[in-house]
């Protein structure tokens, strides 16, 4: 399962907990998730922050790059509903309100272990 993540306006906290879900420590890799650069070859998106009117669109074609069949995981409180940002002048929305979202993960930031109890109810590893 290849998966690439999508900064779509966060505080970078939630990406620091990704990156932790795939360090050696948690090593996300084991249960089959990978994380790659490029949209065209993704099966999921991580996507993280509240969607800032700068992000929509890329959020937008970043989605529409990856093949189907494609998942979506929102992770972090902003991504589910805009968090601490929401009412903020660069927000858009939130993540289910520009692409359809499959999956949530909530928490601000979510741990390691939640997010890869995501990841392994996507990969059924
Ligand atoms: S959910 Fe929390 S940690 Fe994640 S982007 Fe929002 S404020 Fe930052």
């Amino acid at each position: 399962m290849q998966v690439r993540c999508v900064d779509a306006g966060s505080c970078n906290g939630c990406e620091i907990e990704i990156a932790c879900a795939f360090n050696p420590v948690y090593d996300a890799e084991r249960y089959g998730a990978r994380l790659l650069a490029s949209p065209r070859h993704a099966d999921v998106a991580l996507v993280t922050g509240p969607v800032t009117r700068n992000m929509a669109e890329p959020l937008r074609r970043t989605v529409a790059a990856m093949p189907e069949p494609r998942l979506v995981v929102a992770v972090g409180d902003c991504a589910i509903n805009c968090g601490e940002f929401a009412g903020g002048y660069d927000v858009e929305d939130a993540v289910s309100d520009v692409v359809p979202v499959d999956l949530a993960v909530p928490g601000c930031p979510p741990r390691p272990d939640e997010i890869i109890s995501a990841l392994r109810r996507v990969t059924g590893r």
